[in-house]
């Protein structure tokens, strides 16, 4: 065992030997009802409801591989890339479980068989840490892993380490239970030399390899803790880490599956990989996003502002950003992808898959940080034209303008100008409290008093009045307005955004958030010198509404073509409207074909096309169920509600902002379709403005690409003229041509002889050419020769005994092939002198 791939089937078949079943890996992104992380982090969580108690395990002994991403969150190692020699972004998590069945024993015998045995690691090098207890949950340190590990290591490798370390919980309270990490010595030259450096130090000597869970307690309310009816085991290792230890490698970057990446850098790159601790760092971070970036755009992430999006999003950027020192230009980051596909494609099939889409979708975020990037750099230059910058200036660069603080000091370094960090990062802070405060669900609401009317179904600009008024400090407040055009959060579209201003005064404040408190809301502001009784205009700027309401229609459209394309099953099972774009989940059992996806596509537009009225109305609860509106299971509906009909196609239970005809939504584009977990997909689209720019972008690159193609093919056809120069010519006598070129076979060289035998005007050829050890022999004959008596597959078998081989073909064309190099002459020899007595 010595390479990934076989540390890959490796672990699995020695587990299945042990009795566990092999389950493939769950996809990246959680299942809908674990909120807990934005991805999977450890090869158990996509199996915590068996470990929970839950439901039912599958087998009491399991074993997977499971891909990994610890980015975003409270696991994120994302800017440990690259700063240590452990961490990855993307991880491959080698894991086996047993749901009541071994425990701390046989967790620990399977795990010094696999390390000892399979691995061959020196025993010497191995030590394993155990809990060593702790007041405040009454436990002294694990003695029943201590005497278990005396088995196989001295006492001085055991080493005791605290809660914060050695103890597993997966929230505040449940099951819980202490581990055991097992750790290699990477030996004393790579430690610190401290008299304390052991495990658990952060100078990576000691490298944590594999992590052994004993889930054994359930952690109540109050603190205390009772044994479990039935013991688990969870572990977890790092398929890289252990490839690592395994290889003898000083980083998870220099492993076999990282060295052609690595490679194909060091030969676009200068400087070289190693040349400095900078270059190193470079290469790595690089090496790594086009990894995660491949793996997350393969479970149909897109690039956003947000979530995963954002995560993706922010590793491509810092890989463009890291290859800039590099002197790589982008996009580049995408042919770099489709070296991970080569090395991973054969273990992970979605980066086959979509192979396509990897490349699309990298390469284009890649374009538009460029772009980015090469306005910021103007905006900067105009900037410093007043000969200094301010953190306002690198604030504004950042935040409207998206350019990375970090080149904003790196230019300004370069022109000896002083940057101030610290107000600098204090802006951020501020920014980041404004946009915490707006987001999501949980904005206090403070301000009461009597009931503001909704109004924004029929106007986006009105002249109003402040109701109610609570100060909420820092510049923010709370208010209700007599009649608002602003849409609460709710039924998946987004709060609106807008602003409220005093004409008299222009005292003006923006919305940052719109909450829903039943047929009431509550406004959150940020803003100054308004305050209750003012009079205020209220205004839903056109193009934050307009495009939120063709995606809201877009996504009742959506969800009919969904049912009429794939049944009556799909079911909604979450929307997100919103004005850059829409996100739809729904049950479905596995992912769409892409004629399936295509012709959803094309059922929209097509209804868009044809232009259907749309309007909304308020009907008893019966009387819609009676026309047969789409209702979500299990929401609960008043008597009187909401219908969105489109006219001749559907009816939906709504109470979003629409469009009022469907021609209004624009194009309609898919931009991925993905699993978030069992059972249920997800599909993100775009419409009206954001829809023509991608198609724009789109027919963009497909033309550059075509430019690209038609160069490629002209350089092959120079490279084609160049190889038939390296042709040897052995016999040119008569008609028939012999000669020998190098290193190209199969196609290549039967097309290459019939260049010859025109160029030379030939009855016959005879062409051989020796590739890595082998021999290859094609003969190619006129047809006026074949009708006079010469059979090419004749001449092709007799050459070939002097190669040590065989052939075949057709009358005017033949191969052979052979494994004696040496031959090669004499079997030219023989297929000179048998066409010769076989035209007479
Ligand atoms: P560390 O302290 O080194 O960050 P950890 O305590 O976060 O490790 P666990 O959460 O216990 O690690 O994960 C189990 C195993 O997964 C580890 O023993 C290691 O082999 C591997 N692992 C964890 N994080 C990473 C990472 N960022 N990159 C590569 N492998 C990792
Ligand atoms: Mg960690």
């Amino acid at each position: 065992m010595r390479t990934s791939t076989e540390l890959r089937e490796g672990f699995l078949s020695f587990f299945e030997e042990k009795g566990h079943v092999r389950r493939s890996s769950a996809s990246i992104i959680p299942p809908a009802d674990d909120p807990t992380t934005l991805f999977i982090v450890a090869g158990m969580q996509p199996m915590k409801r068996w470990f929970l108690g839950l439901e039912q395990p599958q087998s009491n002994r399991v074993t997977t591989v499971q891909k990994a991403v610890r980015a975003g969150g409270k696991q994120n190692d994302l800017d440990d890339v690259g700063l240590t020699n452990r961490h990855l972004c993307f991880l491959e998590m080698l894991g086996n479980f047993s749901f009541g069945d071994y425990f701390k024993d046989g967790a620990i015998d399977y795990a010094w068989e696999f390390m000892t045995e399979h691995m061959r690691l020196e025993p010497e090098r191995l030590w394993a840490s155990v809990f060593a207890g702790d007041p405040e949950l009454g436990l002294g340190e694990d003695e029943v892993a201590i005497t278990s590990w005396e088995r196989y290591l001295p006492r001085e490798r055991i080493v005791g380490l605290p809660r914060s370390e050695n103890f597993w919980q997966a929230a505040d309270t449940g099951p819980c239970g202490p581990c055991s990490e097992i750790y290699y010595d990477r030996g004393e030259e790579d430690g610190c030399g401290r008299p304390t450096c052991g495990p658990g130090c952060d100078c990576e000597r000691y490298l944590e390899v594999w992590n052994l869970v004993f889930m054994e307690f359930d952690l109540a309310d109050d603190g205390t803790l009772t044994p479990l009816p039935q013991q688990n085991i969870d572990t977890g290792m790092g398929l890289e880490r252990a490839a690592m230890v395994m290889q003898g490698e000083d980083s998870l970057f220099d492993i076999d599956t990282f060295r052609p990446l690595l490679a194909w850098l060091g030969d676009r790159a200068e400087p070289a990989y190693g040349s400095s601790a900078d270059a190193t760092k470079a290469y790595r971070v690089i090496a790594e996003h086009a990894r995660t970036a491949s793996f997350l755009v393969a479970e149909g992430v897109a690039p956003s502002n947000e979530g995963r999006g954002y995560v993706l999003r922010r590793v491509i950027r810092r890989a463009v950003q890291f290859g800039r020192r590099l002197g790589l230009e982008p996009p580049f980051l995408f042919e770099l992808a489709d070296v991970v596909r080569e090395q991973m494609g054969s273990a992970y099939p979605e980066l086959e898959e979509r192979r396509g889409e990897i490349a699309q979708l990298v390469r284009a975020e890649e374009k538009r940080f460029r772009e980015t990037l090469e306005r910021g750099e103007r905006l900067f230059e105009e900037v410093v034209a007043k000969g200094e910058i301010t953190p306002e200036d690198g604030f504004r660069l950042h935040d409207t303008y998206g350019f990375p603080w970090e080149l904003t000091k790196e230019l300004a370094a370069e022109r000896g100008l002083e940057v101030n960090e610290e107000e600098f990062t204090r802006l951020m802070e501020e920014q980041r409290e404004r946009s915490r405060q707006g987001a999501g669900f949980d904005v206090e609401v403070r301000v009461t008093g009597p009931r503001s009317e909704f109004v924004g179904y029929e106007r986006t600009d009105v002249l109003t009045a402040i109701l109610a008024y609570a100060d909420l400090g820092d510049g923010t407040f709370q208010a209700k307005l007599e009649q608002s055009p602003f849409y609460p959060e709710g039924g998946g579209q987004v709060s609106d955004a807008g602003y409220i201003e005093n004409e008299e005064t222009g005292a003006r404040a923006e919305l940052i958030k719109a909450t829903r408190l039943e047929d009431d809301q509550a406004l959150t502001f940020q803003g100054e010198g308004l305050a209750e009784g003012a009079r205020v205009r209220a205004v839903v700027p056109w193009s934050v509404r307009f495009p939120t309401m063709a995606n809201h229609t877009a996504t009742h459209v959506l969800h009919k073509a969904l049912r009429d394309v794939l049944g009556e099953h799909v079911r909604q099972a979450g929307s997100a409207v919103r004005p850059d774009k829409l996100r739809f989940d729904f049950t479905h059992p596995q992912a769409l074909t892409p004629e399936e996806r295509e012709r959803v596509e094309q059922d929209v537009n097509r209804i868009v096309f044809e232009n259907h009225p749309v309007r909304a109305f308020i009907t008893p609860i019966e009387e819609a169920r009676h026309l047969g509106a789409m209702m979500l299971f299990g929401e609960k509906y008043g008597e009187e509600v909401r219908v969105v009909e489109i006219e001749g196609y559907s009816r939906e239970l709504c109470g979003g902002t629409h469009v009022r005809s469907t021609a209004e939504i624009g194009p309609f584009v898919i931009l991925s379709e993905g699993s978030v977990g069992s059972g249920a997909r997800r599909i993100e689209a775009v419409t009206a403005g954001e829809a023509f720019a991608l198609l724009h972008e789109r027919a963009r690159e497909a033309e550059e690409l075509r430019a690209e193609l038609v160069e490629i093919r002209k350089q092959a056809k120079r490279e084609g003229g160049e190889r038939a120069a390296d042709v040897v010519y052995r016999d040119e006598s008569g008609d028939v041509v012999v000669a020998e070129v190098k290193a190209i076979k199969g196609s290549a060289l039967r097309d290459l002889s019939d260049q010859i035998r025109q160029a030379k005007n030939a009855r016959a050829v005879l062409l051989g050419s020796v590739d890595d050890g082998r021999v290859y022999l094609v003969v190619n004959v006129d047809p006026s020769l074949v009708e006079a008596g010469v059979d090419a597959v004749a001449v092709a078998r007799a050459a070939a005994e002097k190669i040590e081989g065989g052939g075949g073909g057709r009358p005017n064309l033949a191969e052979a092939g052979g494994k004696n190099p040496a031959g090669l002459a004499d079997a030219f020899e023989v297929g000179k002198s048998e066409i010769a007595a076989a035209r007479g």
